[in-house]
């Protein structure tokens, strides 16, 4: 087994496996460096000196206390943050291309600690050390790299107004932007929030989630050593009925961005009503239809289908959740996907070779069994897993359930956990109508080597985003966002940038010669 810090900066992980023969890293478990407040460029205690615990979900023990926010320090960081915002400060003076060198600077930070924070993360969150490295905190540099680019880019108009008249628009900042986000992609999730806040200007309040506070709170302690303006990012660890609550309601908070429940999106938009009308963006949950057809390629359709469900042990909000198959394919496509849920390495999130890892916590754990005993009940049939993996930890078994009815709440709820449904449908029209029956549309997956069908679903499905042929293929540059109850507003790509400005337009008269 190898250390952490003794390995060479391999680019990708299997360079790294390969040059050093490693099955399996250490866990840093000694190696947690912050676990306190991160306002204006210090580290804080709470101000009531309270902390709670962080857990390690493959044991359930805890792995550190760290400091518990509350109103009164949401207060402090966002006085910090309005501080950092004003005009004439070191933020506001600064040239729009040197924020960008910051975020890339940055980048490079996260870069150089890759390992570290992978571990961080896989500690923390569960997930798989492999897709912590790869995906996550790959994801994550270049998302950061993304949008140090756009930092100079954020161009206005001169717009030809009748009369004479000079008319331009300005991109300005919104101002202090709170942002609130989940367990589920820590990392990911702060910088889809952090990197277009910083680049066009604003200074940012961020409170992450209570599961998973570590590989955020470390960031913080990068993007102090990037060179940040103290009070520009401060960020928060504490629960959301307190120090989430504080800032959806603070006066002094301009922008609310929010990642999460569909229920917890709706308390914070209503709290913005109730407080100063901040601009609320809210990217939230999902139950995402996968349709195949059949003339789909089978081989891929079962492959996509699985992975679009138990990516992340189903813990992602565009989780294609209801996988709707063509009755003449129904049969084989339903033993070809319990084949894949039975062969799925389950384990050590630590173990290299390891795809699947426990849910986040205990209650998500429960949440997702009571959802698998419904199934049961409702007349669904689980055809794989539906039990506990191991004996100690929040590990589910991969879990398919066939013969599912619209109806039944498996169909209906979003479980974010390893459960897959499969339904089957007749002709087109009928999947339409049933896939568009749901509250949420984030997401939908559409397998068919028909062009005409394929042009045609992805015209009247719901959702923000829509995929051919594959599931989950998004990056920094695609906007990504839900219809009807999967949120409000879009993040990533040039359409991630409109949230975090007020366009100014500011208009001129032209004098005349003989007036
Ligand atoms: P959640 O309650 O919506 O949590 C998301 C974030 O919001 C966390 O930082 C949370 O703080 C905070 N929060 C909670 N209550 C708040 C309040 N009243 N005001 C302001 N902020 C508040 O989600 P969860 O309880 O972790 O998970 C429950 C379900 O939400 C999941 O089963 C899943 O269906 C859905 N979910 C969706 C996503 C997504 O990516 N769209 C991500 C996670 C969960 P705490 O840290 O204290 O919880
Ligand atoms: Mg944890």
């Amino acid at each position: 087994m190898l250390r952490f810090q003794s390995c060479c900066r391999a680019s990708v992980l299997h360079h790294f496996v390969s040059h050093y023969s490693v099955t399996k890293v250490d866990k840093p478990l000694e190696k947690v460096h912050h676990t306190k407040l991160f306002i204006n460029n210090g580290w804080h205690n709470a101000v009531n000196g309270k902390t709670f615990p962080t857990v390690d979900p493959s044991t359930g023990k805890t792995i550190v206390q760290v400091a518990e926010a509350d109103k009164d320090d949401v207060d402090l960081a966002v006085y910090a943050a309005k501080q950092a915002f004003k005009l004439g400060s070191p933020w506001r003076s600064m040239d729009a291309s040197q924020r960008g060198q910051l975020l890339n600077r940055l980048a490079e930070l996260i870069e150089r600690d890759r390992e570290y924070l992978a571990s961080l993360e896989t500690l923390d969150n569960g997930k798989p050390f492999s897709m912590s490295y790869n995906m996550d905190v790959g994801e994550t540099i270049k998302i950061y790299r993304y949008f140090a680019g756009f930092a100079d880019k954020c161009h206005g108009k001169t717009i030809p107004i009748d009369g004479n008249y000079f008319c331009y628009t300005r991109h300005e900042p919104v101002g202090v932007c709170g942002q609130i986000i989940p367990w589920n992609f820590p990392l990911v999730m702060q910088s889809w929030k952090l990197a277009p806040a910083l680049a066009t200007g604003n200074t940012v309040v961020m409170k992450v989630a209570e599961q998973t506070p570590l590989s955020g709170l470390y960031i913080a302690s990068l993007i102090k050593e990037a060179g940040f303006p103290p009070g520009v990012v401060n960020i928060l660890t504490g629960y959301g009925p307190t120090a989430g609550a504080a800032i959806a309601r603070h006066m002094d908070v301009d922008k609310v961005a929010f990642t999460g429940s569909t229920k917890v999106g709706r308390l914070i938009q209503q709290a913005a009503g109730e407080s100063n009308l901040k601009r609320v963006t809210l990217e939230l949950g999902g139950k995402s239809p996968c349709i195949v057809l059949e003339d789909a390629d089978l081989d891929q359709a079962v492959k996509q289908c699985h992975e679009a469900l138990f990516f992340n042990m189903g813990q992602c909000c565009a989780a294609g959740s209801r996988t709707y198959v063509h009755e003449s394919i129904y049969n084989e496509f339903l033993e070809r996907s319990i084949e894949r849920a039975k062969a799925r390495r389950v384990g050590d999130p630590f173990e290299l070779d390891t795809e699947h890892g426990p849910q986040i916590d205990k209650r998500q754990f429960d949440k997702i069994f009571d959802y698998i005993e419904s199934g049961k009940k409702e007349g669904a049939k689980l055809v794989c897993g539906g039990v506990r993996h191991g004996d100690e930890g929040f590990f589910i078994k991969p879990t398919v359930f066939a013969e599912v009815q619209d109806n039944m709440r498996i169909a209906r709820e979003e479980i974010f956990g390893p459960v897959q449904q499969i339904f089957k449908f007749k002709k087109i029209e009928e999947v339409i109508n049933r896939a568009n029956n749901s509250k949420y549309g984030l997401a939908a997956g559409v397998f068919t080597k028909d062009l005409d069908k394929a042009m045609h679903l992805t015209q009247v499905l719901q959702a923000g985003t829509v995929w051919v042929n594959t599931y989950n293929a998004l990056g920094c540059q695609t906007p990504f966002g839900g219809y009807k109850e999967s949120g409000n507003g879009r993040e990533l790509g040039e359409d991630g940038l409109r949230a975090y400005t007020e366009v100014k337009c500011v208009t001129i008269k032209i004098p005349q010669k003989n007036s």
